[in-house]
């Protein structure tokens, strides 16, 4: 089994630490030097039972140029060829202007997309919660996920859904 899932999200919502923790500091390391306007890949992981690759799409975020519409047009494209996509927030700032942003995108996306709530090692177990409910009623997500990447916490369950969606 294989396939391709893509990641999305403001800077510093934690990506990169995602990938670190999802793969192993060295790849995502080196793939960080791979970047191209279109996308790039961040790293492979490698089970006994599956072998995903992990995708960025830096164009998604808001154009500051011209020429940014058509980067943000082709993110979209790449967004729609993967299997599943993760649109990661922070849950220690909630919902801010960057997130609006993205969401506004997604909603030309018609495959899977999966909400990760990260950093919540930062917050109270009782402020998840709203935020769940704030981001079902803007978008119909395949699944919400509140994460820690840097602690590792929930990422087991979410790796067996990617696998299913692959
Ligand atoms: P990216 O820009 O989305 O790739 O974000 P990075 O992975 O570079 O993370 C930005 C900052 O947030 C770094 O200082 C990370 O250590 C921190 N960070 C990432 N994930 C977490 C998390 O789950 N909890 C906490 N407390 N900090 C995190
Ligand atoms: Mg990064």
């Amino acid at each position: 089994k294989s396939g391709f899932i893509a990641i999305i999200g403001r800077p510093n919502v934690g990506k990169s630490t995602f990938m670190n923790q999802m793969i192993g500091q060295k790849i995502a390391i080196m793939s960080d030097k791979a970047q191209t306007t279109r996308n790039r890949i961040q790293g492979v992981l490698t089970t006994d039972d599956a072998q995903i690759v992990f995708i960025d799409t830096p164009g998604i975020h808001k154009p500051k140029h011209r020429l940014g519409d058509f980067m943000v047009k082709v993110a979209e494209d790449t967004l729609n060829e993967v299997d599943a996509v993760l649109f990661m927030v922070n849950a220690k700032e909630g919902y801010g202007k960057g997130d609006q942003y993205i969401l506004e995108r997604l909603k030309q996306v018609n495959r899977p997309v999966f909400l990760l709530i990260n950093k919540t090692d930062l917050v109270q177990p009782e402020e998840v919660l709203p935020l769940i409910d704030l981001y079902k009623d803007k978008y119909d997500f395949e699944e919400i996920f509140p994460i820690s990447a840097l602690e590792g916490n929930n990422m087991e369950n979410l790796l067996d859904k990617l696998k299913e969606h692959i």
